[in-house]
């Protein structure tokens, strides 16, 4: 294990260079300024610019800090929940747009890689859902009903089927998505920032936002070195919310996710893995991702942080994971370990709130924000242009403190550390 810097692991070691941005110093002005250099914030900023508008970008750090440069890369269409539950929880009318909306997103993320010309490892063969059990099968055959009413490409494949996609006998079944996709997830965050810039937005990194208020009908921004007025602001913080909007992160139950990746696997061994390259993950309660790199790496994943003490303990489970799920691989070894910060909230819905007169945010994706930052950050941009008339297809709502948060997040790490521990997967094979 080379790598002991647990940040953006892989992801930072692949992702091509991208160039450098200053931090922002004196006074500026602009018509909208961003919060947060993620996918939201970048898509913000390029939707902005495009359309001729002079927005500012600040970045607390560098950009992809945050959830966008450490997750698993996989595009999904729609969120968590089935259909079925989305409704439940936002009504008929919402919640069918909602749905369609996000059940659209891997196209927004696939076109402005296309378009910007984004070298970001972008696969479209589709993700596999897979089930562990004969219950985790009749849940995702609910799955595909669900989608499959709405027109989506979805199919539940039996065992065998299942198996020769994921090279593994490990489960019981998969529903392919084909809308879904893989990225270099750092990457793609990288190409956002380059074509924001390239359309005129202005992009400051090592800048985090201090302090906010209003004055004179006018926001203004404070970060140590410089100061912003701006006539809106668009903040796009999520799990890494810092500084002036610390207590954004009291309305979110923390949830980390690690992930390991092994060198390139032998060319042989390297084709018989998830061999065109769809990207897997099981419905099991403490969840494992599946995926491979452009170079044949494998990259498998679940929930907990590797610092300290947990980084053996999910090691040896990682370790004994892959060398029962693709035995193939024979002994593994790993090269790069990270974790992020996810931002969940109670009912897995995201949040639309306004924070202030054309001073808006939407957060908390639930674990999916490659596709619903892209998504939510355009339609930010026109709300913000546009007004109300513009639909963001999620309850307004105001920021609510989530109870015992602390103890929720201790609970999810506990239960994956038990879990992982004891190695229940040999129930699997
Ligand atoms: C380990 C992990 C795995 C995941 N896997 C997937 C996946 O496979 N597919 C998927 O779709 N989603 C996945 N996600 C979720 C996805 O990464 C996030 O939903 C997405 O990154 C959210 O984008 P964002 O731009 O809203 O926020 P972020 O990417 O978190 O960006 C927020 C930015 O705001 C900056 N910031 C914070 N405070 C300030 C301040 N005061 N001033 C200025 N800047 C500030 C931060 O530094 C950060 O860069 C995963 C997340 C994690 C952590």
């Amino acid at each position: 294990m080379e790598d002991k810097k647990l940040t953006h692991g892989l992801w930072e070691k692949t992702a091509p260079a991208l160039q450098s941005f200053d931090l922002i110093r004196g006074e500026n002005t602009t018509d909208v300024a961003i919060i947060g250099g993620g996918y939201t914030g970048l898509s913000a900023a390029l939707h902005l610019a495009e359309e001729g508008t002079d927005v500012l970008l600040l970045e607390a750090k560098d950009i992809g800090f945050g959830g966008a440069g450490r997750n698993v890369g996989l595009v999904n269409a729609g969120l968590w929940l089935m259909p079925e539950e989305v409704i439940a929880r936002v009504g008929k009318e919402m919640g069918e747009e909602l749905i369609r909306v996000l059940g659209e997103s891997p196209d927004l993320v696939f076109n402005l890689i296309e378009k910007h010309k984004i070298e970001c490892e972008a696969v479209r063969a589709g993700t596999l859902h897979c089930a562990d059990s004969p219950s985790g099968y009749s849940s995702l055959k609910q799955r595909e009903s669900q989608w499959q009413e709405r027109g989506a490409p979805v199919t539940l494949l039996d065992s065998e089927a299942a198996a020769s996609l994921i090279g593994s006998k490990a489960f019981v079944g998969a529903l392919l998505d084909k809308r879904a996709g893989t990225v270099q997830p750092l990457a793609y965050a990288y190409g956002l920032a380059k074509a924001a810039h390239n359309a005129g937005a202005k992009l400051y990194t090592n800048s985090p936002v201090i302090s906010i208020n209003r004055d004179n009908n006018v926001w203004i921004l404070h970060t140590p070195y410089g100061m912003v007025k701006a006539n809106a602001v668009i903040l796009a913080v999520q799990g890494y919310a810092d500084n002036a909007f610390k207590d954004m992160q009291q309305n979110l139950i923390p949830f980390n996710y690690f992930q390991f990746s092994t060198p390139p696997l032998p060319e042989e061994v390297s084709k018989t893995v998830l061999p065109e390259r769809h990207a897997a993950w099981d419905n099991n309660l403490v969840l494992s991702s599946y995926r491979m790199d452009k170079a044949g790496r494998l990259l498998v994943g679940s929930v907990g942080q590797v610092d300290n003490f947990a980084y053996s303990l999910h090691k040896n489970w990682a370790e004994r994971t892959v060398e029962k799920v693709f035995p193939q691989i024979g002994k593994v070894s790993f090269e790069h370990a990270w974790y992020g910060r996810i931002a969940m909230t109670t009912d897995h819905i995201p949040r639309f709130h306004i924070l202030g007169p054309d001073f808006i945010t939407v957060t908390s994706y639930n674990g999916r924000g490659i596709g619903p930052g892209s998504v939510f950050g355009k339609l930010m941009a026109q709300y913000i242009k546009k007004g109300p008339k513009t639909i963001i297809p999620l309850p307004l709502s105001n920021p609510e403190k989530v109870s015992m948060r602390n103890l929720r997040g201790l609970f999810y790490e506990a239960g994956a550390r038990i879990y992982h521990t004891a190695q229940r997967r040999t129930d699997l094979f």
